[in-house]
């Protein structure tokens, strides 16, 4: 009965077991990564409405305190110069249209496979591993893009070859070792609440990036780790399951609970990772 499955690790490519066949989880033990490795069967269970809907307060309350620590990372790349940014996966380019007023002279582009407008940004509609952009550029970032990635390492390595010798890349995503996280995977394991635990695994991520996992894939693709913070964003943007406003509010309450002693922890949340190609060696 206990037929124990493994995948190869995506960043490592170490045996990963089989942590929770349900939800298709695999567990690296070599650097701590927890990948979804669907059946191709199971890849397309869920619709447009789900972002609509699932994500709405996420898409109504960009962060912008996290906006202002990118922005000042990039301050000391930039100098005096206009540099050249590039948003991979910008969504509705929030950051971008936050930064135009305050950087008239910086040349910035997005790119999503959702189409964008905006006079003054270039937004381009197409697959960052296809479309034809013209780097170098001198900033890459990318905001929770990297956790709906199936393959990671062509990623990276796209993020390398698209950046300056002297660049900076910055990658944001969700932290799987966050207090959150842990408490969401405790209350399943004591049979107390599958629920927090079966929306931060569903299929719409299948990267689950550890403190540890997040710089690997990162040096591995030529970078050396600059900065690594893991902080939680603004609770106005949790989304909350639909189930009364009793509900609601306890939940939201517990969130707002678990983020305030979770930050000073270094559990947030969230992965902001601020990493230079490293030197030739
Ligand atoms: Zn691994």
């Amino acid at each position: 009965m206990n037929e124990s499955k493994s995948a190869p690790c995506p960043i490592c490519e170490a045996a990963a077991a089989e942590r929770d066949p349900e939800l298709h989880l695999f567990w690296c033990a070599d650097c701590r990564h927890l990948f979804t490795k669907l059946p191709k069967t199971a890849q397309e269970t869920y619709g447009e409405s789900y972002f609509d809907d699932a994500h709405k307060r996420w898409f109504e309350n960009p962060d912008f305190g996290l906006f202002a620590r990118v922005e000042r990372a990039i301050l000391p790349v930039a100098g005096t110069r206009p540099i050249r940014l590039l948003d991979v996966g910008c969504g509705r380019g929030d950051f971008l249209k936050w930064l135009r007023p305050r950087h008239p002279d910086w040349h910035l582009t997005g790119i999503d496979l959702a189409p964008n407008q905006h006079p003054d940004i270039e937004f381009i509609q197409g697959d960052v591993a296809t479309a034809p952009l013209a780097g170098p550029y001198d900033v890459v970032v990318t905001f929770m893009v990297v956790e709906h990635l199936e393959e990671i390492r062509p990623f990276f390595a796209k993020m390398r070859s698209l950046l300056a010798d002297g660049g900076l890349l910055m990658v944001n995503t969700f932290n799987n070792d966050s207090l959150i996280f842990r408490i969401a995977r405790a209350f399943n394991r004591l049979g107390l609440s599958s629920a927090a635990y079966r929306r931060l695994y569903s299929h719409h991520h299948l990267q689950h990036y550890s403190r540890r996992s997040i710089r690997e894939i990162l040096v591995r693709s030529g970078f050396d780790v600059q900065e690594h913070r893991c902080h939680n964003y603004p609770l106005a943007a949790v989304d909350v399951p639909a189930a009364g406003r009793l509900v609601e509010l306890v939940y939201r309450a517990f969130v707002g609970l678990v983020f305030l002693v979770s930050d000073p922890l270094g559990l947030g949340i969230e992965h902001t990772v601020f990493c230079r190609p490293a030197a030739p060696r």
